[in-house]
């Protein structure tokens, strides 16, 4: 049964699920969050530690500090999650949700170091890269024919047995 708040990273090597919906949502700016996911902040929001049950596999860890451990996957490299050393609660990085979209921000932290640009990223120029536009290339049907990015679902194995 897929829980409302499964998740996982990208290879599908480590697949989680929040047993409660996350808490207090919010988007950190700090220099130690972006460098942990290449991204000008993460979006995260937390759990207790028995409220994260862990449906496939284990998350590696690097101490950005003594204080904080960030979990991740050693297979694809997908940063998956926060947590203080020895603390209650365990944060997700919500963009490995398999709905994205569940849990939206509330707030925002340290945002000393937040780009003085970042409120206009919403007025950049569009385009549809969701594969469904135009495409003269053929480039997402062959990255759609050649996708290892694990499906925003629970799977019973991983990866499909009659795959490469
Ligand atoms: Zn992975
Ligand atoms: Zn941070």
């Amino acid at each position: 049964m897929t829980g409302a708040f499964s998740g996982g990273c990208q290879c599908g090597a480590v697949r989680y699920r929040a047993m409660a919906r996350p808490a207090s949502p919010h988007l950190c700016f700090c220099r130690m969050c972006q460098k942990a996911v290449g991204n000008y902040f993460a979006a995260l929001a937390s759990v207790s530690n028995g409220d994260l049950v862990l449906t496939r596999g284990e998350p590696s860890w690097f101490n950005s500090s003594d204080l904080v451990r960030r979990g991740f996957c050693s297979r694809c490299g997908t940063p998956l999650f926060y947590q203080e050393v020895g603390g209650s609660h365990v944060a997700l990085l919500l963009g490995t949700l398999d709905d994205p979209t569940a849990v939206p921000p509330e707030w925002q932290s340290d945002i000393y170091a937040k780009p003085g640009w970042f409120a206009g990223l919403d007025t950049l120029p569009e385009s549809a890269g969701d594969g469904t536009p135009v495409d003269e290339t053929g480039r997402y049907a062959a990255i759609a024919n050649t996708n290892h990015q694990h499906p925003d679902h629970d799977t019973e194995t991983w990866p499909p047995r009659n795959s490469r």
